[in-house]
This record gives C-alpha cells, structure tokens and sequence, in this order.
C-alpha cells in the first residue's frame, strides 16, 4: 500500500505534472495462460504511445497494470523513476478513459465532472467553489460548457467520451489511459476526437498511453506505437518509421494490404511459377517472401528488366484521391489479390477496364527469409 513516498509527490498538486513510464520485464498470467511476456518499455514525459494490437494481444491488461487496476506476476512499474509497483490505484494518480465509460446517469454533467473531486476525504476536497471553478473549466476545455446542465441520455457518443475524458481530467491525472476510448463511436466523429484529443493533449502535456487496434488511429494519433501481438511487443517505433521498415511480417501485414510475391531465390532473383523480380543485390537462395506496400509498386503495359509480374485487372476503385486497382496474378499465386494505386491523369490516359493485362513493376520492395529476424529492403531504380 501507499507509503509516504507515493507517487503523487512527484507532481505539484496544482495543473498538470508531466511523468515518464517505465515497464520493467513484466509479466502476466491467468491460470495457465500467459497474457503478457517480458514487456519493457520508456515512455518519456509529455509522450502519446499508441498501443496497436489485434484483439486479445495483450493491450488492456498492460494498461490495466500501468494503471494499478491489475497487478503484474512480475516485473517493475516505473513513474517518474519512483517504483509504484505495489501502489495502489488510487495513489497512482492517473485518470482513464474506456471504451464504454458509463457515466453517471442521474447525475447532470457538471455533477459527473465534479464526481471524482466530491467524494475525495474531506481533508483532501476542494471546496465547493473550487470544485465549481475547475468543472468549469474542464468543460471549456472539452467544449461543452453549454451541455453543464444536461444529463448523459441527452449526449451524443462522442460528447460522452469528451465528458468522460474531463471527469478523468479532474483529477488532474499526471498520466493519461485511454482504451479505445472512441471505439463504439462511427468513422467521422473518431477522427475528429482523434484530433481533438491530439490537441488537448499538445496543449495540457500529459503522459498519454492510448489503446487501439486500428492502424490508422494508431499511426495518427500517437508519437510512438508499439505493436504488440500476443502478450509481446514487436516494435516501437515513430508512426513513419514504423510504417517504412516493419521488423516483422506481423507488423507488416497488420499495417494495412500488402502484396506478396512468395518464391524461391536462385542466381539473385525471386521466381515463382512465371514471376520473377531480379533483386538489386545478392541474397543466399532458398525460400523467401518479398513484400511491396501499394505505393512502392507501379503499373505498366509491357514488363521492365528487372521484373515479370503479369497481372490482370480485377476491380476499379475510383473513390479517393487515387485510383484503387486490384489485380489477380496471372501465371502465379500471391495469398490475396495485388493492391496498386494510380492518380486520376494515369487513369483517364490508360482507361483500365476490369479483365485487362498489365505488368507490376517494383521499386520498393521488403524481403522476408525464413533465417531472418528482419527483412532486408530494396531499391530498384
Ligand atoms: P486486448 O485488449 O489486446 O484485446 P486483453 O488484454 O483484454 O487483450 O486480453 C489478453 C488475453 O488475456 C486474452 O486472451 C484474454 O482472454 C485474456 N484475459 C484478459 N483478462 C483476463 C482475465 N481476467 N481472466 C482470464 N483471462 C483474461
Ligand atoms: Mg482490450
């Protein structure tokens, strides 16, 4: 339990503290099932850390160990360089947000606000003009100053994620938990909280950790994201780092579509059935897969020297800022259709119908081999 060295000594009671995480080899089990191996990581003061992950990775139960909520098997939990391991939640002094966050029916949102602040021990309670100050503020803060007086069955999905953000808030946390905070609300109203939260959390400089499984959201919102993938993280990296060189398949395929040439090397080339890609440098042959992201693949009528990867028109996206081609292998497999994207003035000069042949033309491409940790990329061109 607490000590008198908790935490909460660390800050100044007064706004808003900045405080680094440190995870120190930890590790969770239930039962027999091991939900998180070894997790170490430095989340500096100030940052925004995205935990990405597919469902069932992991991604709650270390928000809930940071948060005190869980406790791990072993392994240290660090704020601030002070050891809050075994402190509890209520003197770890962080403010979450859940997906659902039930607020308080029968309370008014002022009153939801103010709730945290009016059950504290009277020693530690502000007054009630201070508490009336702070709610007021907060919900300037979340925009919603003219919602004060309304109950939470007259909000829409996103006013309450931002009530429920300003009632975390009022604890004046010095470390910000987020779990999929905006995940039940739809596509246009995420993105502008997304935004929103980014510039709340600019402005207040908090420690932000903040849960998803969408890349997207992930790559957006956060200034480091750390993969996980079952109870493990696979990478942390900054948003474009992470996107231009994933260190595994995983992170590389939960990143969005990628294709997929899976062949075997001899004298410097991958082949596979009637596709090859010359590669730009020399690679022990055996059995490996070279991966090309969308953007790092171009189209053309005839093949170039370095590459024969015919294909054939599928289906036609014209929505967007480019044009959406999917494109079925011809004379070889890939695991799922070719993605590749063309502008608008390549389209209208082409004019591809569905069932038209062309060829891919690499000029990025991440190669995989069974006996590599990480792939080896390459430049044509
Ligand atoms: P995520 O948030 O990434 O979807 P979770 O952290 O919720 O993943 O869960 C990770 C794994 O641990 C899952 O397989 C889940 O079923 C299991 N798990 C989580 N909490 C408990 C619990 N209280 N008891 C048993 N298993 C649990
Ligand atoms: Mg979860």
């Amino acid at each position: 339990m607490a000590s008198g060295s908790s935490a909460g000594d660390a800050g100044a009671t007064d706004g808003f503290t900045l405080m680094s995480i440190t995870l120190e080899n930890i590790d969770k089990s239930f039962g027999s099932f091991r939900a998180l191996r070894d997790i170490s990581l430095e989340i500096p003061d100030g940052e925004l850390v995205g935990l990405l992950g597919p469902s069932g990775s992991g991604k709650t139960t270390l928000l809930r160990i940071i948060a005190g909520l869980e406790s791990a098997n072993a392994g240290r939990i660090l704020f601030h360089g002070q050891d809050v391991t075994r402190l509890h939640v209520r003197e770890r002094k962080v403010g979450f947000v859940f997906q659902h966050y039930a607020l308080f029916r029968h309370m008014t949102v002022a009153d939801n606000v103010a709730f945290g602040l009016d059950v504290l021990p009277r020693r530690q309670r502000p007054s009630a003009a201070e508490i009336r100050k702070r709610v007021g503020e907060l919900l300037e803060m979340v925009q919603l100053s003219h919602l004060a007086g309304r109950y939470p069955s007259q909000l829409s999905g996103g006013q309450k994620q931002r009530i429920a953000l300003a009632r975390a808030l009022a604890m004046q946390p010095q470390i910000l938990l987020l779990d999929e905070p905006f995940g039940a609300l739809d596509a246009k109203v995420r993105k502008d909280l997304r935004r929103w939260l980014r510039n709340l959390h600019d402005e207040l400089n908090f420690t932000s950790v903040f849960v998803t499984h969408d890349q997207e959201e992930a790559l957006e919102l956060s200034d480091r994201v750390v993969v996980m993938s079952a109870g493990q993280i696979e990478q942390v990296d900054r948003p474009q780092a992470l996107y231009a060189r994933p260190v595994s398949q995983f992170v590389f395929d939960f990143l969005g579509h990628v294709n997929v040439l899976a062949g075997e090397i001899a004298d410097q080339r991958i082949a596979q059935r009637d596709a090859w890609i010359r590669l730009p440098e020399a690679v022990p042959s055996g059995a490996a897969q070279l991966y090309l992201r969308p953007h790092e693949v171009r189209l053309q009528l005839h093949p170039v020297d370095h590459a024969y990867l015919p294909l054939q028109v599928e289906s036609i996206s014209l929505v967007g800022a480019e044009v959406r081609l999917e494109l079925r292998p011809c004379g070889w497999d890939a695991p799922q259709l070719w993605e590749v994207g063309i502008t608008h003035a390549e389209y209208n000069g082409w004019q591809p119908q569905r069932g038209d042949r062309c060829f891919a033309v690499p000029d990025v491409g991440h190669l995989f081999r069974p006996d590599c940790a990480s792939p080896g990329t390459f430049y044509w061109g």
